[in-house]
């Protein structure tokens, strides 16, 4: 299990769910540092042409160890999942396929990893694994002394005593564990990141399964002047949103680490969805009416305790939500005139 590598060395990487949002910007920034990479997905990127050296459209839940797809691989990033916002995630509706699915493909990704002697795998975890316990509660019990001080956001400890509020959440944490247990059995190299709520230019911005921030620009880019939004909830609820650049670089620096993780891949900077349509209107230069319904709303407060990940890293995400929501805004804003311009 030793690598067969060093960092500076041109690698041979496998990434996992390429033809999606991380996926395929990983592909890109991999390709730009010089590295041969293959992609894996049930299906190519939406909005442009990988750049992978080789792209097989394959069903990553009945990968089989021997397949010519773990050949000669140095790396692998797993990232494919059964995926999406709120309103995908938290419904209720998709929860079988979400655990299935995602189960079957760690299942059998990681044991082909195992099977083929691969040196490193870095695993897509996500904020979802923490408990439900919001961010009030957290308040009230820090100031009544229950909590130490300093317990509002995240830290990577917190996910026990376990209680995800989705089972998507609780695939998640599963897969965790087996990560985990085949570095402890096997030894060997895993690396695990928890991601919370990556946005930017080429994600999913329409269709049920796009993030909050997605939803948000395309809702503004579609509203006429003093137009109306919909905004499950009071748009109190707080988040975390972590420009996709940032993934990226934590990624590709916490899988060239010797810090196993899990740990904390997001912003600390905390904003409200209120806060969020306040930002992307500036883009826009119109102001629209919000119109809060109720909806799938997930947790009420949650953002990123970046402590770890400075001392095992030394670097945290820093890109200003304000510079990556124009990106995303000017984005999606072109697209919403391209789907416009195609149905007139
Ligand atoms: P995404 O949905 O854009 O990408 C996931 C990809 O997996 C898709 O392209 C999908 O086609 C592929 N996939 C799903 N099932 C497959 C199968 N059976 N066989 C082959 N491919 C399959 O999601 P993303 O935003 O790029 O997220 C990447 C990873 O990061 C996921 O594991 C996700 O759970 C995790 N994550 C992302 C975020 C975020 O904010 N984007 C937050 C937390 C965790």
């Amino acid at each position: 299990w030793v690598g067969r590598m060093t960092s500076t060395e041109m690698k041979r990487i496998l990434v996992c769910g390429a033809g999606g949002f991380l996926g395929h910007h990983l592909v890109k920034r991999l390709k730009a540092e010089g590295h041969w990479v293959r992609g894996v997905d049930r299906k190519k990127p939406e909005f442009e042409e990988s750049p992978a050296d080789e792209f097989f459209m394959t069903d990553l839940r009945h990968s089989i160890p021997l397949d010519s797809i773990y050949e000669n691989i140095d790396e692998v990033y797993q990232l494919a999942a059964e995926m999406g916002g709120a309103g995908f995630v938290f419904t209720g509706d998709n929860d079988a396929a979400i655990m299935h699915n995602s189960a079957r493909i760690n299942l059998s990704v990681l044991e082909a990893c195992r099977q083929n002697v691969i040196p490193r795998i870095f695993f897509s975890s996500s904020a979802c694994v923490y408990p439900s316990l919001d961010i009030i509660i957290r308040e009230y019990l820090k100031e009544a002394g229950v909590l130490p001080l300093g317990k509002t956001a995240c830290m990577e400890e917190d996910a026990y005593p376990a209680n995800p509020d989705s089972e998507y959440g609780w695939e998640k944490l599963f897969a965790e564990r087996m990560y985990a247990a085949f570095a402890r059995n096997y030894g060997m190299q895993v690396r695990i990141g928890r991601f919370h709520n990556v946005y930017g230019p080429l994600g999913t911005w329409r269709g049920g399964r796009e993030k909050a921030p997605a939803a948000i620009c395309r809702k503004i880019a579609e509203a006429e002047k003093g137009g109306e939004i919909e905004i499950w909830g009071d748009g109190e609820q707080t988040r975390s949103f972590m420009y996709i650049d940032d993934a990226i670089e934590g990624m590709i620096r916490l899988m060239n680490s010797d810090f196993q993780g899990p740990v904390n891949l997001g912003s600390s900077e905390m904003v409200t969805i209120n806060t969020l349509v306040d930002i992307a209107e500036t883009f826009s230069g119109i102001s629209v009416r919000r119109k809060h319904i109720p909806g799938p709303e997930g947790v009420r407060g949650r953002n990123s305790n970046n402590t770890l990940i400075k001392e095992k890293l030394n670097w945290e995400p820093k890109i200003p939500l304000e510079y990556g929501l124009e990106r995303t805004y000017y984005w999606i804003a072109k697209q919403v005139i391209d789907v416009k311009a195609k149905t007139v």
